[in-house]
């Protein structure tokens, strides 16, 4: 058996600027690509047309074809990683596994699993920064604690940033590709149990243009102006480093929401219990209701709200919803519902395109007032006045919600001013206790 090194693609999809496969490649010879459609997270999805599913299947299509080209070829595997990986120690005499680190609690269990059964075998399990600017230890306080709030993180994070220099990670040694294997086999979508989706996936392209104006436009749903990159950072089919590097000199207010992505991604590595319980532990205290029915109408979009009800149906006919509305729409089911930020976040999981469990965690609990806002919980967002702020002449509404105006279009499931004064009323006496 030849001796090979294999490079573990995850959330990473892309050669250029990969920093765990430039890498392999400096430093392997006969090194392998792979990638493993994990049944640990595809068995837990409902929908067969998932089109983040699709999309992964697309984009790893893609790498094949495009390493076939450069004289190698890609892996592809379908099952638990524990089991693949015991599996290629039979086929493989590995050296070494290169791969990208990944900070969800998930992740770092199925890693701690296989770099133990590596190391079982004589190999080794090598792991590389590559997903985020700065890990989630690299920030912390001068009593090197981790960070609670949001400013003064990204005050110490752009003050790093402005000091880093990158290493050049183009023109990778190809040559230390593992030759073409004709066996090596693509399984489809179909075989996995899955269809291709109606979704369209957003361009993974953005322009100068728009990310020069972003803090202009990206309060207002109905122009397209934010970047919609989400999905394309969440399985790194763009690198957060070219990114960041241009939002730097383009836009403070985008490389702003870059910062937000790290510090809920840094909240959770370091707060793993935050994915089913709150940030601030007193806010568990908070009797949500259990209203099914309620819970319906605000998937559906009949609430009677225009401005939540546009939201939700966008989410559910795209899996995109804009930023200001995904405020709206959590605010209002935690406060004016009182129903559980989990149930929406979950919900939220299942839809999202550019689901990703930092921020959409950090999102729900910063809107339900359990998590990192500084804010404190009283701040009720009034979907009404949100309206008429970001949405003056109901473009955005009338694109969603065409039947408002019309007797067809719901009355209001609960009323604003009763809805403001239980929420404040409940968290006040669940916080008191
Ligand atoms: P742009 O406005 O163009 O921003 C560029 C990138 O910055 C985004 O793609 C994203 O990676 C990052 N970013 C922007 N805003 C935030 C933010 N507030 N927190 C963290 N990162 C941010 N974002 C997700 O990526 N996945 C989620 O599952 C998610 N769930 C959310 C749930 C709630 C309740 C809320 C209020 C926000 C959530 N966000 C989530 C944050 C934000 O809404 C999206 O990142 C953004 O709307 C995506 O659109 P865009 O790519 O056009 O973003």
């Amino acid at each position: 058996m030849a001796k090979v090194s294999i490079f573990w693609f995850r959330r990473d999809l892309r050669l250029e600027d990969n920093t765990g496969l430039y890498y392999a490649l400096q430093q392997e010879e006969n090194v392998l690509p792979l990638f493993i459609f994990d049944w640990n997270i595809l068995n837990k999805l409902e929908d067969r047309d998932d089109a983040r599913v699709e999309f992964i299947h697309q984009q790893i299509t893609d790498l094949k074809e495009k390493l076939e080209k450069k004289g190698g070829n890609l892996l592809v595997k379908y099952g638990k990683p524990s089991k693949v990986y015991e599996d290629l120690l039979k086929e493989y005499d590995i050296k070494s596994v290169y791969t990208n680190r990944d900070y969800e609690p998930y992740a770092k269990e199925r890693d701690a699993e296989i770099k133990a059964l590596l190391k079982e075998n004589g190999a080794e399990f090598l792991t590389f920064k590559d997903q985020v600017i700065f890990e989630p230890d690299e920030i912390v306080n001068g009593s090197g604690d981790f960070y609670k709030v949001y400013t003064p993180f990204s005050k110490q994070w752009k003050e790093k940033f402005a000091e880093l220099t990158f290493d050049s990670l183009d023109n990778p040694k190809w040559k230390n590709l593992m030759e073409t294997q004709s066996n090596l086999e693509m399984i489809s979508l179909a075989d996995m149990g899955f269809t291709t989706s109606e979704v369209e996936i957003p361009s993974k392209t953005v322009s100068d243009e728009l990310i020069d104006k972003y803090d202009k436009t990206r309060n207002y749903p109905a122009k397209d102006g934010t970047s919609r990159l989400g999905i394309h950072l969440r399985f790194g089919t763009i690198s957060i480093r070219q990114l960041a590097k241009r939002a730097k000199e383009l836009n403070e207010t985008y490389l702003n929401e870059l910062i937000w992505r790290e510090f809920y991604m840094m909240i959770l590595a370091n707060n793993p219990d935050v994915v089913d319980k709150a940030f601030k532990p007193a806010y568990d205290q908070i009797p949500w209701r259990k209203d099914e029915e309620q819970f319906k109408a605000w998937c559906e979009g009949k609430t009677g709200y225009p401005i939540v009800d546009a939201g939700m149906r966008e989410l559910n006919a795209t899996g995109y919803m804009h930023n200001r509305v995904r405020m709206i729409v959590a605010s209002f089911l935690t406060k004016h519902l009182l129903l559980d930020w989990r149930w929406g976040e979950a919900y939220f999981a299942k839809k999202l395109l550019d689901y990703e469990l930092a921020s959409n965690n950090g999102g729900w609990q910063w809107a339900a007032g359990t998590g990192t806002d500084a804010q404190p919980y009283f701040r009720v967002f009034n979907p009404t006045s949100q309206l008429e702020k970001f949405d003056k002449d109901l473009k955005y509404v009338k694109k969603w919600v065409p039947e408002y105006g019309t007797d067809d279009y719901p009355e209001p499931i609960v009323e604003h001013k009763f809805a403001r004064e239980r929420a404040l009323e409940t968290y006040k006496e669940a916080l008191d206790k």
